[in-house]
């Protein structure tokens, strides 16, 4: 059997029609850039996340350096995220001109408040916790740590969209929030994409004219800012997969449930746990298994057909792009320990049992072979 980590072309068959129809839709109407389709998509997705504004943007790496960008992080700042992210995470903060900082992260897998408010100094002007596989950080002591200390907040929620907490949605809680629409993400795009999302009228304002070239009208420019803008054809097929979210959603929770049924058993792997009040929308199912057995299994796992892979196999403060920095692994004992004994099992909506089957027969016939 041959399970790919995840399976774009299984979905797209399951919509083709309404998708086809939709890019249509926007080449008829020659409503390639900005646009009614484009408007629509960010009214639709305001409403879905219970925020004022979205704005969509080119990509979400683009869509965090524009929101910190709007909150006035310069040279001379610190900003604090996630030791185990992707690197846009930290990408942005360096774009800004700002010092990336790194907190470790908990067992959840999301930044860890306690050493979050560690490693707040003089220096820190906002923080971006990640929410990270599709679960949410824990917004509640992040927000007060932020409040006490004069911080802004910036959610990255790239792998979190309609993931929960405390019955309020992912991209509700901070200053604003970014979302990446790329093609993987559990809301994907036919190419790249991403936005931005606030209750902050002001800053949603400067932000739509920032990443589209500081104008408020053809050849107004009022200051110099960027071109990112999500394209109308990605925003016809985000507003009709939109559509669809919840039960895709409900399909991605229900293979978790499947996974945790059969390898619950199984001593030599540890399942990712949902934080008491959070909606888990599994982006990715990690296991974790013991780091001299982990590139094993991995490599067991794709000789069977089953595209396995690692989310990430180098925490960002140990990135060779970091170094300068000189952060040691062992500042980040979590991120640094799990990089080496995470693997990302095959998750998507249309994912079947059987097949769920055949990933957990393969993992147990892997531990009984030694
Ligand atoms: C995907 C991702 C991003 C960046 O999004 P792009 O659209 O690829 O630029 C940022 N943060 C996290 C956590 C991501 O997973």
């Amino acid at each position: 059997m041959k399970i790919p980590l995840t399976d774009l072309y299984r979905q797209y068959q399951s919509i083709k029609s309404e998708i086809d129809a939709a890019i249509e839709n926007v080449i008829r109407d020659s409503a390639f850039i900005k646009g009614s389709y484009v408007s629509s998509f960010e009214e639709n997705f305001a409403r879905t996340i219970g925020v004022s504004k979205a704005l969509g943007l080119g990509n979400g790496t683009d869509a965090l350096f524009i929101a910190l960008k709007a909150l006035g992080v310069k040279e001379g700042d610190e900003v604090i995220t996630a030791a185990n992210s992707f690197i846009a995470s930290s990408e942005a903060i360096s774009l800004c001109g700002a010092k990336p900082v790194f907190a470790d992260c908990d067992d959840y897998y999301v930044i860890d408040p306690a050493d979050l408010a560690r490693k707040v100094t003089k220096a820190t002007k906002a923080i971006i916790p990640v929410h990270l596989y599709g679960q949410s950080a824990d917004m509640n002591e992040i927000m007060k740590i932020a409040k006490e200390n004069g911080l802004k907040v910036v959610e990255d929620t790239a792998q979190a969209v309609l993931a929960e907490y405390k019955g309020k949605m992912c991209g509700s809680f901070g200053d604003c929030a970014t979302f990446s629409f790329y093609p993987g993400k559990n809301l994907g795009a036919y190419g790249d994409g991403g936005a931005l999302v606030s209750n902050n009228t002001d800053l949603y304002n400067w932000v739509v004219m920032f990443a589209n070239h500081g104008r408020v009208d053809k050849y107004d420019h009022r200051f110099e800012g960027i071109n990112s803008r999500l394209d109308g054809i990605q925003a016809a097929i985000l507003d009709v997969k939109l559509k669809h979210l919840a039960r895709w959603t409900e399909q991605r929770r229900q293979v978790a449930a499947w996974y945790n049924e059969r390898l619950s058993d199984l001593n030599d792997i540890i399942l990712p746990k949902e934080r008491e009040g959070a909606k888990h929308v599994y982006h990715i199912f990690p296991i974790r298994t013991e780091a001299a057995l982990r590139d094993k299994l991995l490599d067991y796992l794709k000789g069977e057909g089953i595209g396995a892979l690692v989310h990430y196999p180098i925490a960002l403060p140990n990135l060779t792009a970091y170094k300068y920095l000189g952060y040691k692994e062992s500042d980040y004992p979590n991120a640094s320990k799990y990089s080496k004994e995470l693997i990302s099992l095959p998750i998507f909506p249309e994912l079947k049992e059987d097949e769920v089957d055949y990933v957990a027969e393969k993992i147990k016939a892997f531990f009984k072979s030694l």
